[in-house]
C-alpha cells in the first residue's frame, strides 16, 4: 500500500491540506501547523499508508502543498 508522507516541521500552516482533505490532517491549535491523523510520528515525520481509493485526493494535495513537505510513495 502506497505511503503518505509529511515533513511536519516545514509547515507554514496554510490549511489547503485541511480544506482538501479533513478527515486526514488536523490543524494544530498550539503551532498552528498540520498533522497527519493517525500518522505514525518519527522525529517530525509523519508517515501512513493510505487506500488506493483515496489516490485522486492524495495528487492534489501533494501537489498543492506550498511547501511541498507532503510525498506520496
Ligand atoms: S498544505 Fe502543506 S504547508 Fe499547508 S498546512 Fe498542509 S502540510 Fe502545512
Amino acid at each position: 500500500m502506497p505511503k503518505l508522507i509529511q515533513y511536519r516541521d516545514k509547515c507554514i500552516g496554510c490549511g489547503i491540506c485541511h480544506q482538501l482533505q479533513p478527515a486526514w490532517w488536523r490543524m494544530s491549535k498550539r503551532d498552528g501547523k498540520a498533522t497527519l491523523v493517525k500518522g505514525e510520528k518519527k522525529n517530525q515525520t509523519y508517515v501512513r499508508e493510505i487506500p488506493l481509493i483515496e489516490e485522486e485526493l492524495i495528487r492534489r494535495v501533494v501537489r498543492d502543498c506550498p511547501v511541498h513537505i507532503i510525498k506520496w510513495v
